[in-house]
């Protein structure tokens, strides 16, 4: 079918409280991943391509790659842009097709962040596409943590990292929330349809170990009555028995991703778990055999690990089952090396 719009899909999810799934566009075999995973699942997704994407596969290959699944598929599909930079992306990907927008003036002063959000609202609204803003600032783990020491911490147990990092980050992630008393003025002067508000989450972690804050989020879902976008959430704790089984102690201002769905959220960013599930389902295989030649042997149960991940989070966020129909029974394959 064709592509939908972003605001089509997070308006049905916020007044029947599930979220939309939004997975990073960056290879054939990550979207045919999360295609066929939300097609198996009956489940409306949100394909989104970030600017490391653009940078990698280009804006066109990009493009192009989820407008054909799109088009394919049998349920409905999104072409988000993730962060965009500026005023002049935003129109490139309109332009280019998109179907829902993003500008990221998280390092702007708020000022100009409102100004050139509302800009962009502006002419997004003239075609009928929305706008994704994003308040206060979401961090990456990099800004804390450099590659040494990721690869240190990892290795202990879950709670034990948690712990260190609300040490080492804890204070600075806080310090970058969204304030929700910003948020009404925020929606209202911009116009944006939905609001990716920092509640906690940290982008690029290599575990879903870290907890979002409860009180941010319902604080935010009473200043405003937009969809809340949550970043970040491939290092979020999924739920009370995941967090048990991890030893992981949370907080009475904190929550669950699961919990967080339930609370308000409707649209929910995973990347880095969808690629590390890639990587590992691919180094397995080639593990296995290390003297194959086709690689679509190795990129085959990449896709496969990626899929059932991407399985795992839409069944956890509710959106499984909202659309009528069977799926097409294509799955990928590789018979023979041609
Ligand atoms: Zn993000």
């Amino acid at each position: 079918m064709p592509l939908v719009t972003s605001k089509e899909l997070l308006q049905q999810a916020q007044a029947e409280r599930y979220a939309v799934g939004a997975f990073n566009a960056n290879n054939m075999e990550c979207v045919k991943a999360v295609i066929e995973a939300a097609e198996e699942e009956r489940a409306p997704v949100i394909l989104q391509v970030s600017q490391g994407a653009i940078r990698y596969a280009g804006l066109g290959m990009a493009t192009t790659m989820v407008q054909t699944v799109a088009q394919e598929a049998s349920v409905p599909v999104v072409l988000h842009l993730d962060h965009g930079t500026s005023f002049l992306q935003n129109v490139q990907c309109l332009h280019a097709g998109f179907t829902s927008l993003m500008y990221d003036g998280a390092a702007e002063p708020l000022e100009k962040n409102i100004e050139i959000s509302a800009k962009i609202a502006e002419i997004a609204h003239a075609v009928g596409l929305p706008v994704e803003a994003e308040l206060g600032k979401i961090p990456k783990i990099e800004d804390y943590v450099d590659g040494e020491r990721a690869n240190e911490l990892r290795h202990r147990p879950p709670a034990e990292q948690v712990e260190i990092l609300r040490e080492t980050a804890g204070p600075q992630v806080e310090a970058l929330m969204a304030d929700a008393s910003q948020a009404a003025t925020f929606v209202e002067k911009t116009g944006i349809d939905s609001l990716a508000a920092a509640v906690g989450s940290i982008h690029g972690m290599w575990a879903d170990i870290w907890p979002l804050r409860r009180d941010r989020i319902e604080a935010l879902v009473k200043a405003t009555s937009l969809p809340l976008v949550c970043h970040g959430s491939s290092g979020v704790v999924r739920t009370r028995a995941d967090a048990k089984a991890k030893g992981i102690e949370l907080r009475p201002d904190e929550c669950t991703l699961e919990e967080a769905v339930q609370i308000g959220i409707c649209k929910v960013n995973v990347a880095t778990a969808v690629s590390m599930a890639f990587l590992r389902g691919a180094r397995e295989a080639w593990d296995e055999r290390p003297a194959e030649k086709d690689l679509r042997k190795v990129l085959l149960p990449g896709l496969q690990a990626a899929k059932e991940l991407v399985r795992g989070y839409m069944r956890l966020f509710g959106s499984s089952g909202r659309i009528a129909g069977a799926g097409r029974g294509e799955t990928s394959e590789v018979k023979h090396a041609e």
